[in-house]
């Protein structure tokens, strides 16, 4: 029971340490991951409105081949206007050329409209770029802080890495499950030393009946304020030398 409650706490004693070397990365990951996605989403929006610039181009080609045939059709009907008969021959070929001439205009503003819309995005597009090209440079700052960091305690963090594996291997799987729970309730602490009659998690004063039972090392008791795992100041002595 004695080693089952020391290396409960070895693990905390590892977790720690691992928990300050997190420390030391502070707030970077979490900015080096919020301009990751603030980049992304301007290039996406760049790359949502190259696609409408895009599709705009090829509907005003569309249109101008459209405009192309209409105007020959036109051409084909005034010069049909001097070899007409009769009225009835006239009017039907005047409607024909006002029906073409207003397809004909319909398409140009149409068109002109579209020009319109992709010299916008153009507009905007150039204005997203400097601020785009700004975030692309603190991301880069912010990635070489953080992978120096972690370079100058990749060692350290390797090694208690491989600590915590040998040591989680010998926990009962129960206490691990235990351990995990509170600690991730407590953030951090899971297991507590008695220091000075009191929990070392919360500070509250342990009755002196309940101390002299865990000073028995014989189970696993638990701080009745904070809820972490209790050991003996005996214990946490012979993990800390
Ligand atoms: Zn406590």
């Amino acid at each position: 029971m004695y080693n089952r409650l020391k290396i409960l706490y070895q693990l905390q004693m590892i977790d720690d340490q691992l928990d300050n070397l997190e420390e030391l990365r502070g707030d970077l990951p979490n900015a080096v991951k919020e301009l990751e996605e603030k980049i992304k989403s301007f290039k996406e929006e760049i790359a949502d409105m190259e696609k409408e610039q895009k599709k705009s181009l090829k509907t005003r080609s569309t249109n101008e081949t459209e405009i192309e045939k209409l105007a020959e059709n036109q051409k084909k009907f005034k010069s049909q206007l001097y070899q007409v008969r009769n009225n009835k021959e006239y009017d039907a070929l005047t409607k024909e050329i006002d029906h073409t001439e207003g397809q004909i205009k319909k398409l140009e503003k149409e068109n002109d409209q579209l020009a319109d819309l992709s010299k916008r995005l153009t507009e905007q597009i150039e204005e997203i770029k400097p601020t785009l090209k700004e975030l692309k440079v603190e991301l880069k700052a912010k990635e070489a802080d953080l992978k120096e960091i972690i370079k100058v305690n990749e060692k350290e963090e390797t090694k208690l890495r491989k600590e915590r594996k040998e040591i989680e291997a010998e926990v009962k799987k129960q206490d691990n499950s235990a351990y995990k729970r509170i600690r991730k309730a407590k953030k951090g602490k899971a297991v507590a030393t008695i220091k000075r009659s009191a929990c070392s998690g919360c500070h509250n004063i342990v009755p002196s009946q309940r101390q002299l039972e865990i000073r028995q090392n014989n189970r696993l008791f638990f701080c009745e304020y904070c809820g972490r795992i209790l050991v003996s100041s005996e214990i946490s002595e012979d993990v800390e030398v």
